[in-house]
């Protein structure tokens, strides 16, 4: 799922508590911590062009290595919520909106396909569910839908 409807499905979920916001951030911290800092380094190392970050041959050459290596460990549901576990256990309720980490993974398992399906058990198994990519216009319609109407029931 993009990174949009990620904050907003954890600020949502977290509504009527003091944490939306930090849901929010924890619903895409995945993918940050993840995806993102091979791209901010092509970024600066392209002198600040887009065109030219998005170009794979731009890619520092410790992309793939990082993102084999990060992906997996930020996409584990075990992981997610091992720590999120060990957060509210630690410092109780005020840190719940750890478990926005999870429900990112969760969302991921069956919104990505074969390729990019996040190995969820990892690192006791690499087992992943093949589902349908999220980048369609019907999921993408279905879903904006769904977080307008579940956003007018719990923000209005
Ligand atoms: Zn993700």
């Amino acid at each position: 799922m993009d990174d949009v409807s990620h904050a907003a499905w954890g600020f949502l979920a977290w509504h009527g508590t003091p944490y939306p916001a930090l849901a929010a951030f924890m619903s895409v911290f995945p993918d940050i911590l993840g995806v993102l800092p091979p791209y901010i380094a092509a970024f600066f190392h392209n002198k600040g062009s887009w065109s030219a970050t998005w170009n794979k041959q731009n890619m520092p050459s410790w992309h793939h290595p990082y993102k084999t290596v990060m992906y997996p460990w930020t996409h584990s549901i075990l992981v997610s919520f091992g720590v999120a576990g060990a957060g509210t256990l630690l410092f109780g309720w005020s840190a719940s909106w750890l478990f926005a980490w999870p429900l990112h993974v969760l969302i991921d398992i069956f919104t990505h396909p074969r390729r990019k399906a996040p190995a969820f058990l990892w690192p006791l198994h690499s087992v992943r569910v093949h589902s349908f990519s999220w980048w369609n216009r019907t999921f993408m319609i279905a879903n904006y839908a769904a977080i307008i109407v579940v956003g007018a029931f719990v923000l209005v």
